[in-house]
């Protein structure tokens, strides 16, 4: 079911309540004639009826049941209205004064009647066959005399076969007009009862309605204080909750039945004077484009004057004013009803809605208006009468305007609502994404960390194989120079501190000359591997360092090791070569490859200097060189 179809039902439900008559009793209005009401042919079991007609009426005359035939000056008038509206007997008859009404009727049999009575203005007294019924207020001949007092009423009287009287007493000094201006309506108790309590009901539950939903809309405005249109909905709807509790079956009487009757009627005033700003406010605010404001303002500073009128002076001075207000009013409403009916050229989203709602309101106000209003007389036609005969129409207007307002308020809440749960919904998925972007992100991260790592280890790696290969001879595998100028200066600064020993074997193959020119040079490097290989292996101590010089030449650096230690170790290295046997046909010593070593020994003092340790090594090679090759010389440090 669509949200429209639900709002027409909803709509068409509250159709029965409108002006507050849901219940099936036939009303009929009476017509009296010069006082006289036949009612032998009316049936009060389906029936009640209106005592509408022409009633007697004394002006000026405040007559007892017994007194009406010393001379009292009548004339029939229209009943019920304001007796400001009689020209019958002076002209014109102001609405403050005392008068007394009576109606003379004839009852086919004696029962017990009700009759309902609306407000009275404003105090009065009522017999029946000379019984005094009720009096409500004070009645009096002047202003200060009297105490006027609103309680619209049930009351009980025997009806008698044949003539009955109803006398009437009535006095204000009050309000603007005087007298009855709704009808009196008699019939049987349960059916008077009945309509009194269905008025009762059924303004009880708008002023709940409304009250709740001014309540709610306050609520509304106090949680989000950026948007006024609330604030102006609610005090508009409590505005008219208070209003519906004071007209019609005015309940609120009942309940306060001797409350003072001046700032009830202010309260009263005030709830229409300041409805008609609050409503424009309340469409300038949520149709802002629609509604001038200077005709807002203008609306505003009229209610501000009606209110310090309404505050300062007593009802029945601002009263007289009224009638401008009614007037201006009118035209806002006119006003309205023009800039809703633009609306539906603009806009087609949700606008009828609030156009619906504010069609309700303006026509059941304008109905209220007119009806309270001194254009209402009795001339008009019935047609007119019967819409126009009742004042509390604007309370139902309301409740369908705020129901309506309330829905397109629901509609808008719902979608935003579901807005944001989408939204939410989408963050809470976009964030489920991040996170799972920012673990592969993490993930990736440290893969590439770890390959980082990984090279930089391999780098590393590099790095120190680069470095090794700086200092290793490319061809043997051994020690290059490099490395040993590093080694043997940290070796002597070592001993020199220590006073500890080196010794240094200064190696040169025989005849390599003539090896690689009989063997050619690929054999003559395997020839100085081999010799590599053999001196490594054979050296020694861990501690101990052979080292490629240079060409065929080798150094083998003893570290701590005394000068006998050092001969022996070249003896058995020179040895070692020997038995190789690498044959060398070339070689004036042996037919294989030989070794000649020069061999120095030194204590590292500040005196001597490293070099001088090769330099004994080389001098020493020489030596055994020119002895015959083949063999170790020793020379000393001088
Ligand atoms: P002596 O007994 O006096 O030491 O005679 P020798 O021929 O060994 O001395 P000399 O210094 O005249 O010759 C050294 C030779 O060593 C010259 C060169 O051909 C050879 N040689 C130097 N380095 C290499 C090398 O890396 N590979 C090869 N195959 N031969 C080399
Ligand atoms: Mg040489
Ligand atoms: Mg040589």
């Amino acid at each position: 079911m669509g949200k429209r179809t639900t709002l027409l039902i909803l709509i068409i439900l509250m159709l029965p309540f409108i002006g507050g008559c849901s219940n099936e009793i036939v009303q009929t209005k009476a017509a009296a004639q010069n006082g006289q009401l036949d009612l032998n042919q009316f049936d009060f079991n389906n029936e009640v009826v209106a005592l509408d007609g022409q009633w007697e009426f004394f002006w000026n005359q405040l007559l007892d049941p017994g007194e009406f035939n010393s001379g009292a000056t009548a004339s029939f008038e229209n009943f019920p209205a304001s007796w400001t509206k009689y020209s019958t007997t002076e002209t014109p008859i102001s609405g403050n004064g005392y008068a007394t009404y009576r109606l003379n009727f004839s009852n086919p049999t004696n029962e017990i009647l009700a009759l309902k009575i609306p407000k009275v203005r404003t105090a009065y007294k009522l017999w029946i066959n000379g019984h005094l019924i009720t009096t409500i207020g004070k009645l009096g001949t002047t202003r200060d005399d009297m105490v006027p007092q609103y309680l619209p009423q049930v009351v009980f009287f025997d009806a008698q076969q044949g003539q009955n009287e109803l006398v009437m007493q009535v006095s204000n000094y009050y309000r603007p007009s005087g007298g009855l201006l709704y009808s009196i309506t008699m019939g049987h108790p349960a059916e008077i009862l009945n309509i009194r309590y269905h008025g009762m009901a059924y303004e009880l539950f708008l002023f709940g309605a409304l009250m709740m939903m001014g309540i709610y809309h306050l609520a509304l405005f106090f949680f989000r204080r950026k948007d006024h249109t609330p604030l102006y909905f609610g005090l508009f709807c409590i505005l008219v909750a208070i209003r519906t509790m004071l007209i019609g079956e005015a309940f609120f009487y009942v309940l306060f039945p001797y409350a003072d009757f001046e700032i009830v009627y202010k309260i009263q005033s005030l709830t229409y004077y300041l409805g008609v700003p609050l409503i424009l406010m309340f469409f300038k605010a949520i149709l802002p484009e629609y509604f001038h404001t200077r005709i807002v303002r203008i609306t505003q500073i009229i209610a501000a004057i009606y209110l310090i009128v309404v505050l300062l002076t007593p009802p029945w001075i601002y009263s007289t004013i009224n009638p401008i207000y009614q007037i201006w009013s009118l035209l806002m409403i006119f006003y309205l009803f023009a800039m809703l009916m633009r609306i539906p050229h603009h806009r087609a989203k949700d606008s009828w809605l609030i156009i619906v709602g504010g069609l309700a309101l303006i026509i059941t106000c304008i109905i209220d208006i007119v009806t309270l209003s001194s254009l209402n007389t009795n001339s008009w036609p019935p047609f007119l009468k019967m819409i126009f005969q009742a004042d509390d129409n604007s309370s139902t207007g309301q409740l369908i305007f705020a129901i309506s307002y309330s829905f397109l308020l629901a509609k808008n809440f719902s979608e935003s609502l579901e807005y944001k749960t989408v939204m939410s919904e989408k963050l809470t998925q976009i964030n489920s994404q991040l996170d799972e972007l920012v673990f592969q992100r993490t993930k990736d991260l440290t893969t590439s960390n770890e390959k980082i790592e990984q090279q930089n280890l391999e780098l590393e790696k590099i790095n120190q194989d680069l470095q090794k290969l700086s200092l290793k001879d490319p061809l043997t595998g051994l020690w290059n120079r490099r490395k040993y100028d590093k080694t043997i200066a940290m070796e002597w600064s070592r001993c020199l501190k220590s006073r500890k020993p080196i010794s240094l074997l200064f190696i040169d193959v025989d005849y390599f000359k003539d090896y690689n020119d009989l063997y050619g040079h690929i054999v003559g490097d395997e020839c100085l591997i081999t010799i590599a290989d053999t001196l490594k292996t054979a050296s020694l101590r861990s501690s101990d360092m052979v080292v490629r010089y240079g060409g065929e030449e080798f150094i083998v650096l003893l570290s701590e090791t005394d000068k006998n230690d050092a001969i022996e170790t070249a003896n058995k290295l020179r040895k070692i070569i020997e038995e190789l046997a690498i044959p060398h046909e070339a070689s004036s010593v042996k037919k294989c490859v030989t070794v000649s070593i020069g061999v120095s020994h030194l204590i590292p003092d500040p005196a001597t200097s490293l070099k001088d340790l090769v330099a004994i090594a080389d001098k020493a090679l020489y030596y055994a060189k020119a002895s015959g090759r083949n063999q170790v010389k020793y020379l000393d440090a001088k």
